[in-house]
């Protein structure tokens, strides 16, 4: 049952609260909450939570739409903690290799050098709203590779331009350090005039290729050295690829002799770590996410998870590029991830729903150092939250919320995705964006790039 209402604000001075939901049940994520509860929550002009709490919200509270969220579960927004929003236009290829085929196989149509002006704002545009609408209203993104530089702003423009919170993984070019360092500027200089930007929840590095491949390994030292001038977070892809893993285990040596564990590393997969290399993280305070999807598609391996948290690493998840996990749905992606858990160690007991939904959500904030705006639900934080109705469709009667949760909800439950109090997904639709437009100017731009690419190398091969 979901009513509108308009209310009245009490006192002209502050501004009128955004959204007062009430009846909820209640799951904040937060670790002094462990337990969902029946209450309300309360969302300011700006966005944020502004009151939450227990029963009845207090006599007098009023706001400019109400929402009755009776028997729906009310949850924090899930968090992405590695994406590549582009791939979105690269659904269902390579369904035959691992991750080393499939970035030494890519379509030749597919890579970013052949993209033309606009291409990569709306491929990422595309990916970023299959997010929201999976509820996932946060991402850490990573520009294509290869991509010319320029096209970096158009995909900083169009992760505004989606509603999605994001944080910005900038891929330092192939450059020598100086200018590899002034190209940094300039792009951090466009991103500065969107600081106070709600969207725009910090900047960080993304690693420029994989370690233990021979693209991007030597710009290792470079990134390194502009993450530790300006503070900012560096992401890598590290032990992911199966076939390199005796190497990638070895390059930890390298990473460490780059000064890598001195600024504040984040390893995408990190699915094949030794004991040594787990302790030496933990005490560096380095982080891991894991892709349960991406790492099953691409037949990477297992992340011992139950292993890592045990020895202290933080651990958040992430949904990789669509090339890998082709459906964007997190609770795919828990699932995934926490099956094979118990399959691998053969007890239930070692992983659960609510450290899933925990991964998934505030532990990925936790990650990405952005858990003080996002993550829980929580005064002060942005009221990026999911309306999940358990009856719509019908899951049957609840008698563990978790496990009716994470073991039998999907995409389809989930009914109204918010961002920052607003609405933005109802019951699958985009409620901002025309979706039909995008899509079809997607299949546009993809045939005019597929059919470019052909006429070049067929340029090319001429006698
Ligand atoms: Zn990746």
């Amino acid at each position: 049952m979901l009513a509108l209402a308009a209310g009245i604000a009490a006192g002209a001075a502050t501004p009128p609260a955004r959204l007062l939901v009430h009846n909820a049940t209640l799951i904040t994520m937060e670790p002094s909450e462990p337990e969902p509860f029946v209450g309300y929550m309360v969302v300011g002009a700006d966005g944020r939570i502004s009151a939450l709490g227990r029963g009845e919200p207090p006599a007098g509270t009023a706001a400019a739409a109400t929402v009755d969220a009776r028997e729906q579960v009310v949850m924090p927004g899930f968090l992405s903690g590695h994406s590549h929003l582009t791939s979105s236009v690269m659904r269902g290829i390579n369904a035959g290799r691992e991750l080393d085929g499939m970035i030494d196989f890519r379509p030749t149509f597919l890579d970013g050098r052949f993209y033309e002006e606009g291409d990569v704002g709306t491929f990422t545009l595309h990916g970023a709203l299959d997010y929201l609408r999976n509820g996932i209203t946060t991402a850490f993104n990573y520009p294509n590779r290869r991509c010319p530089p320029q096209y970096y702003n158009e995909a900083f423009r169009a992760e505004i331009a989606s509603g999605q919170r994001f944080v910005y993984g900038y891929n330092v070019p192939d450059m020598p350090y100086e200018k590899a360092r002034t190209d940094f500027l300039a792009f951090k200089a466009m991103t500065d005039t969107y600081r106070d930007h709600p969207s725009f929840l910090r900047l960080a590095l993304a690693k420029n290729g994989h370690l233990g491949r021979v693209a991007g390994h030597s710009q290792f030292p470079t990134e390194v050295r502009i993450a530790k001038e300006f503070g900012l977070p560096l992401q890598v892809h590290f032990l992911e690829s199966s076939f390199y893993q005796k190497q990638n285990r070895h390059d930890f040596q390298y990473i460490k002799d780059s000064g890598g564990l001195d600024v504040p590393l984040v390893f995408a997969h990190f699915v094949h770590a030794d004991d040594r290399i787990i302790e030496e993280s933990v005490k560096a305070g380095a982080v891991a996410i894991w892709n349960p999807l991406s790492n099953g598609r691409l037949a990477s391996g297992l992340a011992d998870i139950p292993k890592y948290l045990k020895a202290g690493l933080t651990v958040g998840m992430g949904l990789d590029g669509q090339n890998t996990a082709d459906i964007s749905n997190p609770f795919e992606n828990m699932r995934m991830g926490l099956y094979n858990i118990r399959m691998k160690y053969e007890r239930a007991s070692v992983l659960g729903p609510r450290d899933v939904l925990h991964l998934h959500t505030l532990g990925t904030a936790q990650a990405l150092g952005v858990a003080d705006r996002v993550g829980s639900l929580k005064v002060g934080k942005y009221a990026d939250f999911l309306i999940v109705d358990l009856t719509e469709p019908d899951v049957g009667p609840v008698y563990d919320l978790h496990g009716s949760l994470v073991f039998a909800c999907s995409f389809s439950n989930i009914a109204q995705v918010y961002v920052g109090g607003e609405t933005v997904v109802e019951r699958g639709r985009l409620l901002k964006h025309d979706s039909v437009a995008l899509g079809n100017d997607v299949r546009f731009r993809m045939t005019r790039n597929r059919e470019k690419t052909t006429r070049l190398l067929s340029a090319t091969t001429k006698p």
